[in-house]
């Protein structure tokens, strides 16, 4: 996967990068960000990792998470924010994925931009556009990038590389996991990734009330012609102590039942309506379910918000999945 020279020129040629992410941010957009900017740094660039949610807890990790600013965080602590004029989007390929649209007092002027992705779904933003919707993660085209532009690969690199393509290859499970995805998974493990650490991180450091919400969530569960749905209501986060980080992965339980093909999961939002997650088997397409909620993804994981009550939500995402 050749990066497009225009993408390199800009990354050789211009200083001082905004690098930001999708909200409700991964292990993939985290990673692929913070290992394009060390890449960055290694040719005394500078850069700025930006995000509107705070890291997670499963990604803290992951060295130089700790080095992202949210839209709160940057007003204050990044006083020459408005010197930067370059923005770079990992992991999705529109401002309206990073939330940044919303918010009118980020005190920058962005002149030039690019978009690193592997969405299915795709909005036309940006003056560079590199996306491969082949690309098991970003993260992989991270990768293909950073030994264009001759980086070495420190363990710090490696570490963000594997957390990216460990999340969206679903622990080298789903069927985007390739030889090439292996050898490349081998690769940073000999440059340094510590693979038992990832995995522990990002997948076996629920809390208890982490645990708790998960066998509430999973008693909610409805199945019907091989579609499951669970749900997750704001009362359920506060019983449990609990927020949003800790649902990560909990639609993916239900597609252990051989005979589940689409799996749907709703959270109540602050706001009103709920964010869904979609998650199929083999050909159903769920980035075009989500995407006639204006939403997207890929064509086995995909998310979209519904406006309005929980019946409401479920009765309209059922029968979107059943019509296709
Ligand atoms: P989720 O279940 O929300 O974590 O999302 C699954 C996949 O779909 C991830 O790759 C997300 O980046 C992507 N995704 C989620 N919501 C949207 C959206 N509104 N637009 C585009 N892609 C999305
Ligand atoms: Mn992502
Ligand atoms: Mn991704």
């Amino acid at each position: 996967m050749k990066p497009p020279i225009e993408l390199l020129d800009f990354l050789k040629t211009e200083d001082r990068f905004v690098i930001a992410t999708h909200i409700n941010p991964d292990g993939d957009g985290i990673g692929s960000a913070i290992a394009l900017s060390e890449a960055l740094k290694q040719m005394g660039k500078r850069t700025l990792l930006l995000c509107r949610d705070a890291v997670p807890y499963i990604c803290k990790y992951l060295p130089g998470s700790d080095r992202f600013f949210t839209y709160e965080t940057v007003k204050t602590a990044a006083a020459d924010i408005s010197s930067y004029k370059n923005l770079i989007l990992v992991d999705c390929n529109h401002p309206s994925r990073t939330g940044m649209d919303k918010v009118n007092d980020i005190p920058f002027d962005i002149r030039k931009s690019a978009v690193i992705d592997h969405h299915e779904t795709d909005r036309d933003y940006g003056d560079i556009r590199w996306i491969n919707r082949e690309a098991p993660a970003t993260a992989m085209m991270i990768y293909d990038l950073l030994k264009e532009l001759g980086t070495r690969m420190s363990k710090d690199i490696a570490d963000n590389i594997y957390a990216g393509i460990l999340v969206d290859t679903g622990n080298f499970r789903h069927d985007n996991t390739s030889a090439e995805v292996l050898r490349i998974a081998a690769d940073l493990v000999d440059a340094g990734a510590q693979p038992t650490q990832a995995y522990r991180s990002l997948f076996e450091s629920w809390s208890n009330g982490r645990f708790l919400l998960f066998i509430k969530t999973l008693d909610t569960m409805e199945i019907k012609d091989g579609i499951a749905m669970v749900t997750i209501t704001k009362k359920m986060f506060e019983e449990t102590g609990t927020t949003a980080d800790d649902t990560e992965n909990f639609v993916e339980f239900p597609r252990i039942m051989k005979d589940i093909n689409v799996s749907v999961f709703l959270r109540e939002m602050d706001s009103d309506g709920y964010k869904v997650s979609l998650r199929s088997k083999g050909g159903f397409n769920v980035a075009k379910i989500a995407a006639e909620f204006g939403g997207g993804g890929h064509k086995n994981a995909a998310g979209c918000t519904v406006k309005g009550d929980l019946q409401t939500a479920k009765r309209e995402i059922l029968s979107r999945i059943k019509a296709s």
